[in-house]
C-alpha cells in the first residue's frame, strides 16, 4: 500500500463512523505531518509519516475518535521529532490540537525504568493524571500499539525495554479504559519480545492444530447458532482461540502445560437485549453441561472498568471445555473500545452538549471507586478530579505528591534527612525556589550540604503534605531540644550562682531528687529543655528550689565555718520571686503577710534585720510615712520583673448580709473562677453580717480582680477588700 493509498484509507475509515469529520483540517493535518518529517525515516527504511498515518488509523478504526483525535494523531511527533513548535500547530490548527499533540509528546518524554509494583502504579496513574484530556491517553497507547507492532526494527535491547513497559504501563492502561482489543494485542505483542520461547511454543502448537481448533469453533458456533434460532433469539456468534498472553498467563498462574490448559477456546454471544442474554445463557446451559463456579454475571455487577457480559464456562459434548460471553451489542462496543465506547455513544447519541466536556469520563471512573484493587480502578483519574501530582527523582523513581506540592514536600518524601539538609531543588534541570509548584512528570532534584542549616519555620507554611509539616516539626522539636538544653543549662547556672550553691550540690544525690521534685521535672535535661524553650524560666526554676538551695546554702557555709575559724562573708543571693530590688542584685526577697501584694500592684521594698527584703504594697500602713520615720535608709525602690511566679498568695476580705447557704455561694463562686483557695475563714457578727477572710492564690492582679468580680455578685456581698496592716 502506497502512502496515498493509506491516507485514502484512513478518511475511508473516518468517514464510515463520522460522516461529519473535518477532512479538510485532517488533510492539512496530514499534509502538514508529512511535510515536518520530510526526510526523517523509521527504522525499516520507511518515510517517518507512515508511522504517525498508521497511528490516525488505529484510532479512527480501532477507537472511532473525533476530527481533533485523529488531527492529533497525525500530528502526534511533529513537535517533539520536528522544529515544529506548539505555537506552530496552535496557529495552523488549533490550540486544541497543539495541546493534544503537546500532551502525547509529554508522555513520550517520560523515561521508565524497571521498578516494583508500587512504582508502575504511579507511573500509570501519572500518564492518566498528565493526559488532561483522555484523547491524549488515546493517542498515546495508539502510538504505542504501532511501535509494538513494528518493534521488529528495533535493537534487542530497545524491544525488552518497550515491551516491559508496555505490558507494566500501557497495557494495564487500555485494560483499565475498558480497550480489551488494544490490551490484547499489546500483551501478545510484548510477551513476544519479554519471553520469545514461551511466546513461540504457544503459538507454534496452536497454530499447529488451526485446523482443528477452527473446525472445533466452527461446529460449536452452529450448533449454538442452531439452538439460539430454535429458540427465535436472534444472535451472532462466533468462537476464537484465546490469545497467547492469557494462555501464557494461565500456563504460569496454574504452572500446566499448554495441553493441560482447561480451556483455550471461547465463544460469544451478541444479542439485541439484555433479557436476551439471560435467555441465552438457559439455552447454553441446557446443551450443555456448566461446570460449578464458573458463571459470572457481569451484567448485575459490572467490572470496575465498566466491563458487562454474562461468562460461563460449560462441558463440549466432545468433552472439551469452553467459556461462552454472552452481552449485548452496546456492551461488546464497550468491552472492545472501552472509554472510546463512550466516546463514540456520546457523539452520535443523544444527550450530547447536556454535560460537561469529559463529564461521561468522570462518571465512568467514579463508578469504578471502591471496586477490586487489583482492577486500579479506584487510582484511576484524570485532571478534573486529579488532587495528586507524580514527579520523578534523578534516578527516574516516582513520587506522588498531593496537588500543589513543593520541592519541600519531594525533600521530605525521599528522606527526612534530605529535607533537613536542603539548600535548593532544581526541577528539569533548573534552579527553583522553594515554593516552586511541582507538575506532573517534572524531574526534580533536591540540593543538599552538611552546613545546610535546616528547615526554616516558613517551609511549615509552603509544604503541602501533611508528611512534610509534621517531619519540619519534628527537627524543630528535636533540634532545639539540644540546643534548648545547652541554653537552658547556662541559664541555671547563671542564676545558681546567685544563691552560692554549686552544680556539684544541686547533682549531688542527695539533693537532686528533691530539687527536681521542687520543679516537678523528672530529669534535669527536661527542665533545661523548657528552659531552652521558654517553658519554663531560669529565675523560677531557681525560685522554686530556693528553700532546699538555701538549706544546701547554709549547710555548706557551716561546713566551711567548721573548717574555717574565721566567717566567711555571707553569700549574696540574687532578687527574685519576680521582684527586682533596685541597687540590690542579690538579696532575698518575702512578701509582707500585712498585704499580700500581687504583681500589679505598687510596692515597695524594707530591708529586714535578717531575712532580706520584705515586699509591701505601696499603700500598706505598714509601708505608710509615718511608718517609715527615721528608718528612711531601710526603704528601697522595689518593681515587678518579667518573670513573675507562677501564683503568689494573697488574702481577700468580704462583708455580707448573713443568709443560708453563703457559704457555700461563695465556695461555687471561687470554684467557677478556677481559683487555688488555701483557706477560708468566716465569722458570722451579732447583726448578722458575716465576714470572710479567703486566702488565694492568684498570678497577678488581674486575675484578683477577676476573682473579686466574681465574688461581688454573689447576693448579700457588701463590700470586699484585700486588708493590709
Ligand atoms: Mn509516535
Amino acid at each position: 500500500m502506497t502512502i496515498q493509498e493509506q491516507y485514502e484509507l484512513l478518511e475511508k475509515t473516518v468517514r464510515g463512523y463520522n460522516t461529519g469529520a473535518d477532512f479538510n483540517a485532517i488533510h492539512a493535518a496530514y499534509e502538514y505531518a508529512e511535510k515536518c518529517h520530510e526526510g526523517q525515516k523509521r527504522k525499516s527504511g520507511e518515510p517517518y509519516i507512515i508511522h504517525p498515518l498508521a497511528v490516525a488509523q488505529i484510532v479512527a478504526e480501532n477507537l472511532k475518535l473525533d476530527s481533533e483525535s485523529i488531527e492529533a494523531a497525525l500530528l502526534h511527533d511533529v513537535i517533539e521529532d520536528t522544529p515544529a513548535t506548539h505555537g506552530d500547530v496552535a496557529k495552523r490548527f488549533s490550540p486544541t490540537i497543539a495541546d493534544l499533540v503537546e500532551g502525547v509528546s509529554k508522555l513520550t518524554r517520560i523515561q521508565y525504568a524497571t521498578k516494583e509494583d508500587e512504582q508502575m502504579e504511579n507511573l500509570r496513574k501519572m500518564l492518566i493524571a498528565m493526559s488532561k484530556d483522555i484523547r491524549v491517553i488515546l493517542v498515546k497507547v495508539a502510538d504505542r500499539l504501532h511501535n509494538m507492532r513494528t518493534m521488529e526494527y528495533q535493537s534487542p535491547e530497545k524491544q525488552k525495554q518497550k515491551s516491559l513497559e508496555t505490558m507494566e504501563i500501557y497495557a494495564p492502561i487500555a485494560h483499565r479504559l475498558g480497550m480489551q482489543r488494544i490490551k490484547w494485542e499489546l500483551e501478545d505483542l510484548s510477551l513476544k519480545y519479554l519471553d520469545p520461547v514461551g511466546y513461540h511454543e504457544i503459538v507454534t502448537k496452536i497454530s499447529a492444530k488451526s485446523q482443528e481448533n477452527d473446525a472445533f469453533l466452527q461446529r460449536t458456533s452452529l450448533e449454538i447458532g442452531d439452538r439460539l434460532n430454535e429458540q427465535g433469539i436472534d444472535h451472532i456468534v462466533y468462537g476464537r482461540i484465546k490469545h497467547p498472553y492469557s494462555i501464557y498467563r494461565k500456563m504460569f498462574n496454574q504452572n500446566k502445560s499448554l495441553d493441560e490448559i482447561f480451556d483455550l477456546y471461547a465463544f460469544r454471544v451478541l444479542v439485541a437485549s439484555v433479557g436476551d442474554c439471560y435467555n441465552v445463557l438457559g439455552v447454553i446451559h441446557d446443551l450443555y453441561k456448566p461446570i460449578l463456579g464458573r458463571f459470572k454475571d457481569y451484567i448485575g455487577t459490572p467490572k470496575p472498568n465498566g466491563y458487562q457480559s454474562l461468562h460461563t464456562t460449560v462441558m463440549g459434548t466432545e468433552g472439551v471445555p469452553f467459556e461462552v460471553q454472552i452481552r449485548t451489542r452496546q456492551m461488546h462496543d464497550f468491552a472492545e473500545y472501552g472509554v472510546a465506547a463512550h466516546w463514540k455513544y456520546k457523539q452520535n447519541g443523544m444527550g450530547a452538549g447536556t454535560e460537561g466536556k469529559y463529564e461521561w469520563v468522570r462518571r465512568l471512573l467514579e463508578n469504578q471507586e471502591g471496586a477490586d484493587a487489583e482492577d486500579y480502578i479506584h487510582s484511576l483519574k484524570v485532571d478534573m478530579f486529579a488532587d495528586e501530582v507524580f514527579v520523578f527523582t534523578p534516578q527516574g523513581d516516582v513520587q506522588n505528591l498531593p496537588a500543589k506540592a513543593t520541592p519541600i514536600d519531594f525533600a521530605y518524601a525521599i528522606h527526612s534527612a534530605v529535607g533537613n539538609r536542603m539548600v535548593g531543588a532544581k526541577v528539569n534541570n533548573r534552579i527553583v525556589t522553594l515554593d516552586h509548584i511541582l507538575k506532573n512528570g517534572d524531574i526534580v532534584e533536591i540540593l543538599t550540604s552538611k552546613a545546610a542549616k535546616g528547615p526554616s519555620r516558613d517551609w511549615m507554611k509552603i509544604a503541602r503534605s501533611a508528611e512534610a509539616r509534621s517531619k519540619i516539626r519534628q527537627w524543630f522539636k528535636k533540634e532545639k531540644k539540644e540546643e534548648n538544653i545547652a541554653n537552658g543549662r547556662s541559664a541555671f547556672e547563671q542564676e545558681l550562682k546567685h544563691c552560692g550553691v554549686s552544680m556539684k550540690d544541686v547533682t549531688a544525690p542527695e539533693n537532686l531528687p528533691v530539687l527536681l521534685k521542687k520543679v516537678a521535672y523528672n530529669s534535669l535535661d527536661e527542665m533545661y529543655a523548657a528552659i531552652g524553650y521558654g517553658g519554663f524560666t531560669a529565675q523560677k526554676a531557681v525560685g522554686r528550689m530556693h528553700n532546699e538551695l538555701l538549706r544546701i546554702a547554709r549547710k555548706d557555709q557551716s561546713e566551711i565555718q567548721e573548717s574555717k575559724p574565721e566567717p566567711a562573708a555571707p553569700k549574696k543571693i540574687k532578687s527574685e520571686q519576680g521582684i527586682i530590688v533596685e541597687g540590690l542584685d542579690n538579696c532575698l526577697v518575702k512578701f509582707s503577710k500585712c498585704c499580700t501584694p500581687v504583681p500589679g500592684d505598687e510596692i515597695v521594698g524594707f530591708i529586714t534585720r535578717g531575712y532580706g527584703v520584705s515586699v509591701h504594697r505601696a499603700d500598706c500602713p505598714n509601708a505608710s510615712p509615718e511608718r517609715r520615720a527615721g528608718q528612711e535608709g531601710r526603704w528601697l525602690k522595689v518593681s515587678w520583673g518579667e518573670d513573675t511566679n507562677d501564683s503568689y498568695p494573697t488574702t481577700i476580705e468580704l462583708i455580707c448580709k448573713d443568709r443560708l447557704n453563703l457559704l457555700l455561694d461563695v465556695s461555687a463562686a471561687l470554684s467557677s473562677t478556677k481559683t487555688f483557695v488555701s483557706g477560708i475563714q468566716s465569722r458570722s457578727t451579732e447583726d448578722e453580717f458575716a465576714i470572710f477572710r479567703i486566702e488565694i492564690r492568684v498570678r497577678d492582679g488581674e486575675q484578683m480582680k477577676s476573682v473579686m468580680n466574681r465574688l461581688n455578685q454573689i447576693s448579700g456581698v457588701l463590700s470586699i477588700t484585700r486588708p493590709a496592716g
